[in-house]
């Protein structure tokens, strides 16, 4: 090692204790907050140094979530690409279609322990508010999600989803009416019922404790992965892969490697229908440092700091914002970052369900794009490790639209 290189980073003392990811993360909230936020910080510190807690959250992992997930070797899909061993992380096994079940379950034992008997949720595909609605309808939790009307109408099949597992489901009608305007009005809420309410915050993203308490309840997966290709190959993967939105499966998959240096992690962001403003949901491709919903971070913003509209064929990597904890690892070069555009999406979502007998969600496609270049570029004894985030079941009717097939 040269005497100037950097010295390497202690993962676990990211983020400080005031939540800062370097000059990322932080707290911006309205006084209001600081209370609710300050109490579930001390819970979640006390929770996860508990090994009762730990012990319960492992059940509710294997027996209500289905873990752990498999790691799957696509072979088809290597030979098709004729280089690297490609991999799938498969946690479009997991109930409700995604990841998003580890954060769920979490936050609600965590809402649970603090007394709280409600709990709000934001969401924008609908995926954070299915698994959101199942903690609850399991724990007998009261539960309101708050989402978009434009995404309750593009998403209605999820929308039927939380409202059979007793879920209120209420429509978001200011601005876009989508994901970002879901988020506001689940912060009011918070904001006036903060006695007998938990927010459960989707993605790696928000005011601390939430980018670091979310990234820690889905560290699973990378442990996971790493005894599973160490039992498989005997050795750590070349490349790991996974799509960013807020970030949280990318940063959950990637934790348990950030200190070894030769495996290569790459995250892959919204190119939608290219780089060019308010065609796309790309932060590193134009982004700008801001403060956007709590959190300090690279957002898609002009120059007078209003947020510019995205787009990108998934609802799930559909936001202006990404996690502080990415864009900190970027500095330090130790993630790098990929976009995908929706055309090469469609085409890779077709691709892995011909060749895989597997419908990848829209957001998860993203990584399959990135890992197939990548996999074609590298020698046939080198193994890449893709992140399957979720299933691709709620996709389906969008995907068939868009390719002009009617369906029912
Ligand atoms: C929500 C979602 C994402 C994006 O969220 P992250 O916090 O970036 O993981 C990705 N994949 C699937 C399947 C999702 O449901």
């Amino acid at each position: 090692m040269s005497a100037t290189a950097a010295p390497p980073i202690d993962r676990f003392s990211i983020p400080d204790a005031g939540g800062h990811f370097g000059r990322y993360g932080g707290v911006f909230v309205p006084e209001t907050l600081m209370t609710a936020l300050e109490e579930l910080g001390a819970t979640y510190e006390k929770a996860r140094q508990d090994p009762a807690f730990q012990q319960e959250l492992k059940l509710h992992l294997k027996e209500f979530a289905g873990r752990p997930t498999q790691l799957y070797f696509a072979g088809r899909l290597t030979e098709h690409c004729g280089g690297a061993k490609i991999y799938l992380k498969r946690e479009d096994l997991l109930h409700t279609g995604a990841h998003k079940i580890n954060n769920a379950l979490g936050q609600a034992l965590l809402a649970r322990r603090m007394g709280k008997k409600r709990v709000i949720a934001e969401t924008g595909a609908g995926q954070h508010g299915v698994a959101t609605a199942a903690v609850c309808a399991k724990f007998g939790l009261e539960c309101v999600i708050y989402m978009g009307a434009v995404d309750m109408e593009r998403q209605a099949l999820n929308v039927f989803r939380m409202r059979l597992m007793g879920a209120e489901v209420r429509s978001v009608e200011a601005g876009q009416r989508t994901l970002k305007e879901a988020i506001n009005e689940a912060m009011r809420d918070w904001v006036t019922n903060v006695r007998s309410t938990h927010y459960i915050l989707g993605s790696a993203l928000g005011s601390h404790p939430y980018p670091m308490m979310v990234r820690d309840f889905h560290r699973v997966i990378g442990q996971e992965v790493r005894e599973q290709i160490l039992a498989r190959e005997g050795r750590l993967p070349d490349e790991m892969i996974a799509c960013v939105g807020g970030g949280s499966n990318a940063i959950g998959f990637f934790f348990e490697f950030l200190q070894d240096e030769n495996v290569r992690l790459v995250g892959v962001e919204a190119g939608g229908r290219g780089i060019t403003r308010g065609d796309h949901a790309a932060r590193f491709e134009g982004g700008k440092l801001g403060v956007l919903q709590g959190c300090k971070t690279y957002i898609l913003q002009n120059t007078d700091g209003q947020i510019e509209l995205t787009h990108s064929v998934s609802a799930g990597l559909d936001y202006a914002a990404i996690g502080p904890e990415h864009a900190f690892y970027r500095d330090r070069n130790r993630i790098s970052y990929a976009y995908a555009c929706d055309d090469e999406v469609m085409a890779a979502f077709q691709l892995c369900a011909k060749l895989e007998g597997i419908i990848p969600a829209l957001e998860s496609t993203h990584a399959l794009v990135e890992g197939m270049k990548r996999a074609k570029e590298m020698r046939k004894d080198e193994i890449l490790v893709i992140n399957l985030s979720g299933r691709g079941d709620k996709d389906v009717n969008q995907v068939a639209k868009i390719l002009g097939v009617k369906v029912g």
